[in-house]
């Protein structure tokens, strides 16, 4: 997932990701960071003595089972970063979804 993505033709990093307009050197680019996370679990301070140690190993023997895709995706559900860049346009239009707290069309 950190490896560098070879599709950028042009030099990377001055293009939107989202309307693909590519950004001169004297124009604003926007850096967006989106963090998707579980909200931490209370369950984590009830476990007794042995009781994390148990969850884990549980969850270890779980994963065994789980094909590489499952345990990416049991992965994502806890935590998830992603980087974006944007031009000022859709720097724009973003900031007015979020103003409405609108993420999802
Ligand atoms: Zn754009």
């Amino acid at each position: 997932m950190n490896g560098k993505d070879p599709s950028g033709e042009t030099a990377p990093g001055r293009t939107c990701e989202q309307c693909g307009q590519w950004v001169p050197e004297d124009e604003v680019l926007y850096e967006l960071r989106v963090v998707i996370r579980a909200e931490p679990h209370a369950k984590v301070e009830e476990t007794g003595p042995g009781g994390l140690q148990e969850e884990w190993e549980a969850l270890v023997d779980k994963m065994k089972d789980m094909s590489d895709e499952e345990v990416s995706e049991a992965a994502d559900q806890v935590y998830e970063e992603y980087g974006f860049v944007l031009c000022a346009v859709c720097r724009k239009e973003l900031h007015h979804r979020l103003k409405r707290r609108i993420l999802l069309p």
